[in-house]
């Protein structure tokens, strides 16, 4: 059985006393014992964070890293530092990422090798424009996503890699993609991890739905065969994004 997984992805918000607030709130709400919660923040916030979820379930994530371990890369962070801060979760190739900071297949598939090195779990997203869904060209723009994000990557690391699935057309956007549209790319992602690793660890990847998820419709996406969980971006910034995380327990 693969344990249920949700994300929170803070993008550029949250000050450390807003998170401080939020994730107390959280911590003392939450009521899961089956479903791994992490929470994608931003470096300024990552000590208090990490301060406020000691001892509690909650994980810590990152929503960059870059690949190489040190040097001269003003501005950036190396995986040694994520695991300094004890970050468990780190998001690849986020399409903001992609298309704000030209980030390609092949950088994230480097930034998947060197987390995994570093024992820290890679969320790689993949995931088409409502442009390429509509020229029916989705399913094999994801599978060169994916098919490129995990080029090289060990069999012994695989099945740490988390993969979500979020469309652009469904990212900020409150459009969510309905739960069979969300489930036949979920299902198509374990078929191509299938293809490369074999049908036993494509069962025991988790892959999760992104894209406009909140209180109201996490349930039915998460009753999905395929859909593993959420990585979550508006709704994760509320009190109410409670109410997403004890929806996977359900
Ligand atoms: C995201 O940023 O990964 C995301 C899914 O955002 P939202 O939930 O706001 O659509």
């Amino acid at each position: 059985m693969r344990r249920k997984i949700v994300i929170g992805n803070w993008k550029m918000n949250m000050t450390r006393m807003e998170a401080k607030n939020l994730l107390t709130l959280v911590k003392e709400s939450v009521n899961v014992s089956q479903t791994d919660i992490a929470f994608a923040v931003p470096y300024t916030v990552m000590e208090t964070v990490q301060k406020v979820l000691a001892e509690s379930n909650i994980m810590l994530g990152s929503q960059n890293v870059h690949s190489e371990p040190r040097g001269a890369y003003t501005g950036e962070i190396s995986v040694e530092m994520l695991k300094d801060l004890e970050v468990k979760y780190c998001l690849v190739g986020h399409s903001e990422r992609r298309k704000y900071f030209l980030e390609t297949d092949e950088t994230v598939n480097k930034k998947v090798k060197a987390l995994l090195e570093a024992n820290i779990k890679p969320v790689v997203c993949v995931g088409e424009t409502i442009t390429q869904r509509e020229q029916g060209i989705h399913l094999e723009l994801i599978r060169t996503q994916v098919k490129k994000a995990l080029a090289d990557v060990d069999i012994m690391h695989i099945e740490d890699v988390i993969i979500a699935y979020e469309p652009l057309w469904a990212i900020g956007t409150g459009v969510t993609a309905t739960s069979d549209e969300a489930e036949e790319v979920c299902s198509f992602i374990r078929y191509i991890v299938a293809e490369i690793y074999g049908v036993s660890i494509s069962q025991n990847i988790r892959i999760l739905y992104g894209g406009s998820v909140n209180e109201n419709n996490a349930k039915e996406l998460f009753s999905m065969p395929n859909i593993d969980g959420a990585l979550v971006g508006g709704a994760s910034l509320k009190p109410t994004f409670v109410e997403v995380i004890n929806a996977a327990e359900e």
